[in-house]
């Protein structure tokens, strides 16, 4: 059984890759029977925001992810605890200081000026900056020494002792052979890189510690067996997997997702990014309204190789039974592409039955647009607005997401009804009042189709437009327009619209008296 854990930090901002991770946390853990937990990881206290715990639970529940252990709003659950690690201080410095004692790691009183020096030193002598051995000089300070600079009361940090060597540019004339690191990844594989050589600092002048030694340290404690993570750690993996070594523990399996990526202009590839790109936060996703199936079934087509496939062979199969396979996750950067997501999105709303959705949008705007709140009042009208053609042999599919869905059938709703489009040009201003009184007066809310449609051609003839279109294309000198034109002019005054679903069936479920008193308004 696998044990995962997702650690966000809490900044308020939780991203798609995130979200990717957390649903790649929970298949992995709950398909082998394991524990997914959650970890609150607020080590830097500097982009701590008030609240954002609560948001993170709450933004991933909407989208599904639940977790088994770990932190919740109401305190810890599981064997492991404490899941927030400004929580767990103690324990860092007792491992830290297990390491100094061991000669592992030492404390470093560099100031902030000495670490400049060093650093010009290093690009004089052209060597990958790093602070290693010869210029950090308290790296060997005896006991005595560090005895001294702790009783002068100057401040320092721990710092891991690596026993990596550097590469040294053929210059500086010192032949030294890298030694490179082998891991094996989840999703990448066989990974072989140049070991750590940096005396990378793991617990901070405040006793706080890194990322990288407080999640070696909590991974470890906490048994967890699957670090899922972004490609954004892939350089830091040598240190990591020095400092497992250096504690003496097993490394976790490591899987290293991909980045997201997206087309520029000029159709390069690049990283997205938190400030040009509001769709890489969650949160745009929920104030858009999408349904976190279709966001779901969206990021396993762009990123599990097998996805597309098996959703071909399983068109109905809800999306848990889904098994991932770390083999199948994307490594290279996968492309984010929103129409991609649209399309995915109105095939995952039609296999949701009308009532479901209603809910949904009745909850999307209850919390990002009241505004739209009168669309909910009276449910069986808005059941019938949205199972709307979804039932036709090729059904309609244009509900993509909440923010569209009622603005796409804001016609059926007086405070939301707009006039949009123009008239059709083939008709003279004089003749639509004409054309609207006589669909008032020949009006029967009981006509089936077929009559009410003859009764529109009856009109349009009457007027000199063609019964068909065809008629009109073959003789244009001798109509004025056709049919065609007579009932835009009947949709533009019911609905604003040229373009809409079927007339007659909107005012079936608009009802007789809103169809004529919209008809009504629209004459001079
Ligand atoms: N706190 C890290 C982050 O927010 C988590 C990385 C990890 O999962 O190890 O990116």
């Amino acid at each position: 059984a696998k044990v995962t854990r997702l650690g966000p930090s809490p900044t308020g901002f939780i991203h798609l890759g995130n979200l990717y991770g957390a649903f790649a946390d929970e298949r992995l853990a709950h398909q082998s029977g394991g524990v997914f937990y959650l970890r609150i990881e607020d080590t830097d206290d500097k982009r701590y925001v008030d609240g954002a715990v609560e948001t993170i639970i709450d933004s991933l529940r909407f989208f599904g992810i639940q977790f088994d252990e770990g932190a919740t709003r109401s305190g810890d659950v599981g064997d492991y605890g404490d899941y927030t690690q400004s929580h767990r201080g103690p324990i860092y410095q007792c491992f830290a200081k297990k390491l100094v004692s061991e000669g592992k790691a030492y404390p470093c009183f560099l100031t902030e000026q000495e670490i400049g020096e060093i650093r010009t030193q290093q690009e004089e002598e052209k060597v990958t900056p790093g602070i290693y051995g010869r210029y950090a000089r308290c790296r060997d300070w005896s006991f005595e020494q560090v005895q001294e600079a702790l009783q002068a009361g100057r401040s320092y940090v721990i710092r891991l002792k690596s026993d990596g060597r550097e590469a040294v540019s053929e210059k500086s004339g010192e032949d030294v052979t890298v030694r490179r690191v082998e891991v094996v990844d989840a999703i990448r594989g066989r990974l072989t890189m140049p070991e750590n050589f940096m005396d990378t600092v793991i617990l901070k002048a405040t006793g706080i510690p890194t990322y990288h030694f407080a999640h070696v340290i909590d991974d470890h404690l906490m048994r967890t067996t699957h670090v899922v993570r972004g490609a954004e750690w892939l350089s830091s993996l040598p240190v990591h997997v020095e400092l497992f070594e250096k504690l003496g523990w097993e490394m976790p399996v490591y899987c290293h997702t991909a980045q997201l990526m997206k087309l520029d202009e000029q159709g390069n590839r690049r990283k997205l990014s938190k400030r040009e790109d509001p769709e890489l936060s969650l949160d745009y996703y929920r104030r858009q309204g999408y349904h976190p199936e279709a966001v779901r079934e969206y990021l396993l087509t762009i990123l599990n190789s097998d996805f597309e496939e098996w959703r071909i062979a399983n068109p109905d199969a809800p999306v848990d039974e889904f098994r991932f396979t770390t083999e199948k996750m994307s490594s290279s950067g996968a492309l984010f592409d929103l129409n991609k997501l649209n399309d995915i999105s109105k095939d995952v709303l039609l296999k949701i039955p009308a009532d479901r959705i209603y809910e949904f949008l009745s909850d999307w705007s209850r919390e990002f647009a009241p505004e739209y709140s009168n669309m909910f009042e009276d449910r069986e009208y808005m059941l019938k607005i949205l199972d709307l053609g979804r039932g036709d042999k090729k059904p309609r599919k244009d509900l993509i997401y909440a923010r569209q869905i009622v603005e796409f059938i804001s016609y059926f709703f007086d405070k939301q009804f707009r006039r949009e489009d123009p008239l059709p040009a083939e008709v003279p201003q004089e003749d639509v009042n004409t054309i609207l009184s006589s669909y008032l007066s020949t009006y029967d809310h009981s006509d089936d189709q077929s009559r009410w449609f003859d009764k529109i051609r009856e009109i349009a003839t009457e007027l000199g437009y063609a019964a068909k279109p065809k008629d009109f294309k073959k003789h244009p000198e001798e109509y004025k327009g056709h049919v065609g034109h007579v009932s835009t002019v009947i949709r533009i005054a019911l609905m604003g619209r040229a373009q809409s679903p079927d007339v007659w069936t909107i005012q079936q479920i608009m009802g007789e008296e809103k169809v004529r008193a919209r008809i009504s308004d629209y004459m001079e």
